[in-house]
């Protein structure tokens, strides 16, 4: 089948549940409103595969991951080349720091459900600018990545106007575009939000300036099964290019030096814990551990993220590779 890893034989198994789903669903409408958290689920786990797939190619061939990209971008709701300006090149650069188009501090250094559930709004806006600044760039610099970005672009939308259309010529205006809110768009907007809060919570008063305590981990075995090691946020930044299976390793040989605070069992715990309790005993809720991520004046490091895209010798070639 061409996959580097046989592993994400599971990952394959999983988006095809995630379109089986919603053809099931397309044939009986009346099971959709008892199945959509399923829809739900299959679409944050699929931008849990862009992200892993975005760090670590899933096949062997570049064409049949670009294929792949397209298939995933259905269902996670955006266009897979994203996550380079905002992620790979950025996020994993500043971790949390000035700079990071990501950062969990921008209006509140607070760790609550106001700041939670406002973040991706916030996080949305200011990763457009990376985003339109990576296609400008693209455009000037790079015609092939351009034309790239274009077709995931078209094959995104294109896919959900078919779907729609779907819908609606089986089972009519009012029912089919119902259809296709509540199995297609609705677990794509909770997928696109879920994948930021994700994020705040993996970075919120973690220390960024520190070689183990730059990251939250969810260590917990079914949150990690779930979610494709996604928990395991201090491997990832470690070895951000390590496929999704080598991460409980990464994590095991450093675990006795990270702060057992940046250390949860299990993710929903933390979720009630702290969003939910802290309110009323706040000895529950997390403190900032180590040296804040904006505890500098100095951002002479700093470069925008088309300097780095584009600046760096070899990085447009790693970028088709991507
Ligand atoms: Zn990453």
């Amino acid at each position: 089948m061409g996959l580097r890893f046989a592993a994400d034989i599971r990952t394959l198994l999983w988006v095809a549940l995630a379109a089986a789903l919603v053809a099931c669903q397309f044939a009986r409408p009346e099971l959709a409103p008892y199945s959509f958290w399923l829809n739900m689920y299959f679409a944050l786990a699929c931008g849990v595969i862009a992200h892993n797939h975005n760090h670590c190619p899933t096949f062997k061939s570049k064409r049949a991951n670009e294929l792949f990209g397209h298939v995933i971008s259905i269902f996670y709701g955006y266009p897979t080349f994203a996550w380079i300006p905002t992620h790979n090149l950025n996020h994993h650069k500043f971790v949390n720091r000035a700079g990071d188009a990501t950062i969990t501090w921008r209006h509140s250094k607070k760790n609550n459900l106001w700041v939670l559930v406002t973040y991706p709004i916030v996080s949305s806006y200011y990763q457009s600018e990376p985003i339109s600044s990576f296609i400008k760039q693209a455009k000037q610099k790079n015609p092939k990545l351009y034309r790239r970005i274009q077709t995931q672009y078209a094959v995104w939308l294109g896919s959900h106007l078919a779907l729609l259309s779907l819908a609606i010529g089986l089972h009519g205006a009012r029912q089919g575009s119902l259809l296709w809110a509540l199995t297609c768009l609705v677990p794509a907007l909770f997928a696109l939000w879920t994948i930021m809060v994700f994020n705040y919570v993996q970075h919120v008063h973690t220390d960024p300036w520190s070689a183990h305590n730059h990251s939250r981990s969810f260590v917990g075995g079914w949150t990690n099964f779930f979610l494709f090691n996604n928990g395991l946020h201090y491997a990832h930044h470690e070895n951000a290019g390590a496929h999704w299976t080598k991460l409980p390793e990464i994590h095991a040989r450093a675990a006795s030096r990270i702060d057992p605070r940046l250390m949860h069992r299990s993710m929903w715990w933390y979720f009630i814990r702290q969003y939910l309790l802290s309110p009323f005993f706040p000895s529950l809720g997390t403190t900032q551990v180590g040296r804040a991520a904006y505890d500098t004046t100095d951002r002479a490091g700093a470069v925008t993220t088309a300097e780095i895209a584009f600046g760096e010798e070899g990085t447009n070639e790693a970028i088709l590779r991507a």
